[in-house]
């Protein structure tokens, strides 16, 4: 099994998106083009999201024009729905991300509609994406813990990445959203979705709120996962998820994966001097 570990940077989106104080434009694109000097492969730049519901993404159809892309770099943006999905095609996303949540309630208050719903509404979102030749990661929130319904079913899990496979996503990725799994909940859940997907078509993105994101990533490297988003100094937390910090920061996983005899392709010195500007966003 190959030790190569692929980080998805999810700072820009993931991470800014839950900062409180609003970044300004020329910022955020000074991070994904530091970023892509860091030698990241994938980089979730910013969502297109109603700038009602998420003001700090307002700008980001600026953002994902306004960068300087290079060349073998996916430059992605999270896509709720076809009017989302239009203007991300029109900035020229290279891979777009839908959500979905294992628990009903999770869906409700973060999608306001059921899960059966809102994989509906990614059908067409998929669809449009495969005819314009724009890749569809899909990813589920909350596998083992919501902040709404309590313990989550593997079941559900499955159920949901399942879907999204079917329908056409390339991969999946299983979102401990509020950062309080423990290595053997991942443990369990990934049990139960390996049973129906390969694991390279799996990817990790763990929250570290409770401090376990690097054991929960460990696990699921033992699982055969060699791609895990986080983010730049760990920005961000999740604003439908009470009590959330932020993803795990990507410099911690480059150590500590490094430390497990994995090899990231990322410039280590760089990603240091990145990590501290990101972190100065935030005030
Ligand atoms: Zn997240």
């Amino acid at each position: 099994m190959s030790n190569r570990v692929t980080i998805y940077e999810v700072g820009p989106r993931d991470g800014l998106q839950n900062e409180k104080t609003l970044i300004a434009t020329e910022d955020k694109i000074l991070l994904v083009n530091d970023l892509t000097a860091c030698g990241f492969q994938k980089i979730e730049v910013t969502s297109f999201v109603s700038p009602k519901w998420v003001p700090q993404m307002a700008d980001a159809l600026e953002v994902l024009e306004g960068i300087d892309r290079a060349n073998g770099v996916t430059y992605s943006a999270l896509t709720p729905n076809l009017k989302g999905f239009d203007r991300a095609k029109h900035a020229l996303a290279d891979e777009v991300a839908i959500f979905a949540a294992a628990t009903e309630g999770f869906s409700e208050a973060n999608i306001n509609c059921s899960i059966d719903e809102s994989l509906t509404r990614f059908k067409p979102v998929v669809k449009a994406a495969k005819a314009a030749g724009i890749s569809v990661r899909g990813c589920v929130s909350v596998i083992t813990d919501c902040p709404y319904d309590g313990a989550v079913d593997p079941t559900s899990v499955v159920h949901v990445a399942k879907a999204l496979a079917e329908m056409g996503c390339h991969e999946v990725g299983l979102a401990d959203t509020i950062g309080v799994a423990t290595p053997e909940k991942i443990e369990k859940v990934l049990d139960a979705v390996l049973q129906e997907l390969p694991a390279e078509l799996l990817s990790g993105h763990y929250h570290d709120t409770n401090g376990c994101a690097l054991d929960n990533i460990e696990v699921s490297l033992d699982k055969g996962i060699r791609l895990f988003d986080s983010a730049i100094g760990g920005l961000g937390g999740c604003p439908y998820a009470p009590g959330a910090t932020g993803n795990v920061a990507t410099e911690a996983v480059v150590d500590h994966v490094t430390k497990l005899g994995y090899y990231t392709g990322l410039d280590v010195e760089k990603l240091g001097d990145v990590a501290v500007f990101a972190r100065g966003l935030r005030r």
